[in-house]
């Protein structure tokens, strides 16, 4: 059975939609890439439940690529699309419940802005930090999202998974979840469902002025709401990769639709007309000169998705 077939099947018991060759760039915050071989976005967890019976219905094996995908602002989705299941955590997935005087369970579509601004209308601090992260809770748990020396791993209790391995829903406490800097050990085959949250009571005018003083820092430093992914690439011990690429004379250097950003030399900026390969190519061309300068191999932030064609050569042009 193909995944065609396996689609046919789970479209007649999700209740989510069920689609094939859903067309994945507007899901992004690059709204750049191709289309998904098959797309779900789960109504609940019953619809998680469904995939799991469609999947082991079928032939489709262990084997096949599964991509989860939140609010896409972390992402670049290759140009070809994706080669196998896309799971969209959308609408049923953002709820935020109290469950204890400082402690909430959200979904994991759940967008972080809403997240701190409901945190901050209870004077519960924690959050603040995440008030300018355009991403979703469960994004944030795979990469610990963090800012301004606040991040996910240090208000976690645990988050519910649906595992695709053992076809179950289950509970992971943070200590299992390898939290580190922007990285955990969640992979495609565990769906963060929703997440619990312990807080701390605050003055919720020092949580307002602690918000308002980090949105204020973002706007004067980072190129907002143009297509990007946020910072590129993660910074090496000790250093910082913008200072890295600025100081590489990178500031405005482009591959085809794609340039680095003048205001965030980590910030790399897509135009109308580019391309998921020219990310990749800048990408890859930065991370070589900055190699070649100054001796610091820079690992990417982003996440690259689906089949790229490896760089070959310098391919940039000064701005
Ligand atoms: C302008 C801008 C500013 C940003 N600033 C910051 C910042 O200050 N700090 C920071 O840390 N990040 C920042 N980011 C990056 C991004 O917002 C975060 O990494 C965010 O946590 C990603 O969430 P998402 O829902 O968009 O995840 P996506 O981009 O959809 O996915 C990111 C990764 O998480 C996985 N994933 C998504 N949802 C789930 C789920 N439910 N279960 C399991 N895996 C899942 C995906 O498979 C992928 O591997 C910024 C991005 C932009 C565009």
């Amino acid at each position: 059975m193909t995944l065609d077939d396996a689609g046919r099947r789970l479209a007649e018991t999700a209740i989510g939609p069920v689609e094939l060759g859903r067309s994945l760039a507007g899901l992004t915050t690059y709204r750049l890439g191709g289309p998904a071989a098959l797309y779900l976005e789960p109504a609940g967890e019953g619809d998680l439940l469904a995939l799991g019976a469609a999947l082991s219905a079928s032939d489709v094996g262990p084997e096949v690529p599964v991509l989860v995908l939140g609010r896409g602002s972390n992402v670049v989705i290759s140009d070809r699309g994706f080669p196998g299941i896309v799971i969209r955590m959308g609408a049923a997935f953002q709820f935020i419940e109290e469950i204890g005087p400082a402690s909430l369970r959200a979904g994991a579509s759940t967008p972080l802005p809403m997240l701190a601004n409901w945190a901050a209308r209870r004077a519960l601090s924690g959050l603040e930090f995440a008030v300018g992260i355009p991403g979703s809770v469960g994004g944030a748990v795979r990469m610990n999202a963090g800012a301004h020396e606040g991040d996910f791993a240090s208000i976690l209790i645990s988050v519910s998974v649906y595992d695709l391995d053992s076809l179950a829903l289950r509970t992971i406490e943070r200590d299992e979840l390898g939290l580190g800097y922007r990285s955990s050990n969640l992979t495609d085959r565990r769906l963060v469902c929703s997440a619990h949250l312990e807080l701390e009571p605050a003055d919720p005018s020092d949580i307002r002025a602690r918000m308002d003083a980090y949105r204020r820092h973002r706007a004067e430093t980072q190129p907002g709401a143009l297509q990007n992914a946020g910072s590129t690439f993660v910074n090496p011990p000790g250093d910082s990769a913008g200072r890295l690429v600025e100081a590489a004379g990178l500031k405005g250097y482009r591959v085809g639709g794609v340039r680095v950003s003048e205001l965030h030399a980590n910030f790399f900026v897509a135009s109308d007309d580019a391309t998921a390969q020219d990310v990749y190519d800048l990408v890859h061309d930065v991370k070589r000169r900055v190699m070649e300068r100054f001796g610091v191999e820079l690992q990417p932030e982003v996440r690259f998705v689906g089949p790229f064609e490896p760089m070959t050569a310098a391919m940039g042009t000064e701005s």
